[in-house]
Order: C-alpha cells, then structure tokens, then sequence
C-alpha cells in the first residue's frame, strides 16, 4: 500500500474518517503486541490489559496508525503498528499542535507541511526528519517530566492522607464521623 497515494485521494476527495477499530479485534493485536518492540523507541512494550493508560504507565502496549486517522488512514492491517504509550501520545501531540496552528483544519494545514510530517508519522527515524526527530524527543522529555511531576503529588497526597486516617484513627469519634461521610 501507497500511503501517500492513500492520503492524497483521501485528501482530494475529502472522504471521511476511517471508523474506530472494532473492540475485539483491537484486544487481539494489543494481546499479540505484549513484549512487541516499539516502532519508534524499541522498547519492549507491555501490554496492561483492563487498565486506564496515561503517563504512569508510559511502556503500555498501544495501537498506532502510522497513517493518521485524522489524515486518511484506515484500521486495515497496513496501517496498525504497535508503539508505546508515551512515543505514540507524543507523536499524537505533535500532529495536533501542526494542525492546531492551522485552526485545526487539516485542509489549511499547507501541503509540503502537511506532507512532511505524515511521512515521518509512517517512518518516524531521524534520517527522514532530523528537525521533527528532535521535536519528538524534546516532547517525550517534556511527558516523562510531567509524569513524574504528577507521581510526586500523587505521591504527596496519599501521604497527606495516611497521616490523616492516623490522625483520625486516634479519636474514635473522627473515625465513625469519618465512616459516616463515606456511606
Ligand atoms: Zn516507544
């Protein structure tokens, strides 16, 4: 498969989007990429099955297209590859930060512009685009920063919390209150 040409009648055409992966089918290959190497990193990814994925777990299994979605891609074998949480949401980041200098219209977004960053969206090395190499991992730094951020108060906060319940656990009076509130 073409992926440009894909694109292009996509684009020409101003077909619609692809519809979401059917939910089976979306288990079975996160099930299959458990352990698969992220195809931009090369990281092992692991796949967390039943569990909300956000920066604490940035080595999740995750389904990318490598086509976008948003740009034509299809949720045909071709297009799915298996990527980390944090390399696919930071990729997912850069191309909503290009089409949001553009009002969010993908048809303003100038073509060579546009162009460029899908094929480094399909081959994602630094030897197709030094510059958005470079912007990739500068965006990657800056999730792994926050996810450690967020770690650290939530971290924080369960400590703030425990010294409470103990706080609390000395006066039987707090703690029935306390049960109260929760029921
Ligand atoms: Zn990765």
């Amino acid at each position: 498969m073409n992926w440009l040409r894909h694109h292009r009648v996509w684009y020409n055409q101003r077909l619609p989007k692809a519809e979401p992966i059917e939910r089976d089918r979306k288990t079975k290959i996160l099930d299959a990429g458990d352990g698969v190497a992220c195809r931009l990193c090369g990281r092992g990814t692991k796949r967390y099955p039943h569990e909300t994925l956000d920066s604490s777990k940035p080595d999740a299994t995750t389904i990318e297209h490598k086509l976008p979605e948003a740009a034509g891609g299809t949720t045909e074998d071709w297009n799915l590859a298996i990527s980390c949480w944090i390399c696919n949401t930071a990729l997912g980041n850069m191309f909503g930060k290009l089409i949001g200098k553009y009002q969010r219209d993908i048809y303003q977004v100038p073509r060579k512009e546009l162009e460029d960053f899908l094929r480094f969206h399909w081959y994602p090395k630094p030897s197709v685009n030094p510059i958005l190499w470079k912007e990739l991992e500068g965006e990657i730094a800056r999730m792994e920063e926050e996810g450690k951020s967020d770690s650290q108060s939530l971290s924080t906060i369960t400590v703030a919390e425990e010294s409470r319940d103990l706080a609390n656990s000395m006066f039987s009076e707090n703690s029935d209150r306390r049960k109260e509130v929760k029921a």
